[in-house]
């Protein structure tokens, strides 16, 4: 069973910081980790390689610094490590960020699962694993809490708000996967070490066979981002003196009918 686990680097703090000038995300002086639902994905895919043997490459499209993400992956148990780096890929949006990923799919496979997370904690859309599934016409698989491979086809239990649902699918596919699937495992410190002295395979826009130049980077990307702010919160205080309750409410009922008309009038 051989499997391709999408791995994003992504900013260790909930605080995204946007350049005004270009709309897209400051990376300098963030600390960076591997995004944590990707670690889920890793932990299952490694999983399947112990009971079905195969192999697990991590990749990841991100800038240079993106393979200590990569690193880490290998100390946790990936065979693998592809890095597709290059300025052209800069600026993408989830529909370029996902047809790299799925042409570096298609250049390094064949595999049998491509296995992301459910969502990367800073861009929060949920859409690349089911964009690649769409480029490379695949079934997908997505909110998986379980999973488990029959011959030729995998079964997920996926995770609903109310409710789990089992849903079965052909090989190859595209799953996504949630934190309750399993408990990653901690990076063994050999692997660790080894992690160290082991090089990504890079790839460059120019190294996959058959990329549509046009749809990469921000140029390649439908989504324009227009503005970007940050909200502002308005927040009024007001102290209700006096010891008489049916006084305090009665002039609590009058200030928010003074904040209902004013919040109406905007
Ligand atoms: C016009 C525009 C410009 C942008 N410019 C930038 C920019 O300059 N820099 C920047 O950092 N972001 C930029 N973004 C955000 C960028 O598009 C998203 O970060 C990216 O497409 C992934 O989307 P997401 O974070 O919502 O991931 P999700 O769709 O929430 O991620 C789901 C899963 O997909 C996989 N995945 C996601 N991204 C990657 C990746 N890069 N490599 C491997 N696997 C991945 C992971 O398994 C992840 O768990 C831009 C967005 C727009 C709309």
């Amino acid at each position: 069973m051989n499997i391709l686990v999408c791995v994003k680097q992504v900013p260790d703090t909930a605080e995204i910081h946007m350049d005004p000038s270009t709309n897209t995300l400051v990376r300098t002086g963030v600390p960076s980790i591997v995004n944590p639902f990707d670690k889920n994905a890793l932990e299952a895919a490694v999983r399947l390689r112990e009971q079905h043997g195969g192999s697990v490459t991590t990749i990841t499209m991100g800038p240079l610094q993106a393979t200590q993400a990569l690193r880490e992956c290998y100390a946790l148990g990936a065979d693998r490590m592809v890095l597709l780096t290059d300025r052209r890929f800069g600026g993408a949006d989830t529909y370029a960020t996902s047809y790299v990923l799925a042409q570096a799919a298609k250049a390094l496979g064949p595999f049998d699962l491509i296995l992301c997370g459910k969502q990367a904690i800073d861009g929060d859309t949920a859409q690349v694993g089911p964009m690649i599934a769409e480029h490379l016409h695949l079934p997908q698989l997505t909110y998986a809490c379980e999973i488990s491979i029959e011959d030729t086809t995998v079964q997920v239990v996926q995770e609903c708000d109310n409710d789990h649902i089992c849903l079965r699918a052909q090989l190859p596919a595209v799953l996504t996967v949630t934190k309750s699937i399993n408990e990653p495992r901690l990076p063994n410190v050999m692997r660790r070490l080894q992690a160290n002295r082991t090089e990504p395979d890079t790839f460059t826009a120019d190294d996959l066979p058959g990329l549509d130049f046009s749809c990469i980077g921000l140029s390649g990307s439908p989504t324009k981002v227009r503005k970007t702010f940050i909200p502002v919160h308005e927040k009024q205080t007001h102290i209700i003196d006096g010891t008489i309750p049916a006084d305090a409410v009665s002039v609590l009922f009058s200030l928010l009918d003074t904040a209902k008309i004013s919040l109406t009038a905007r």
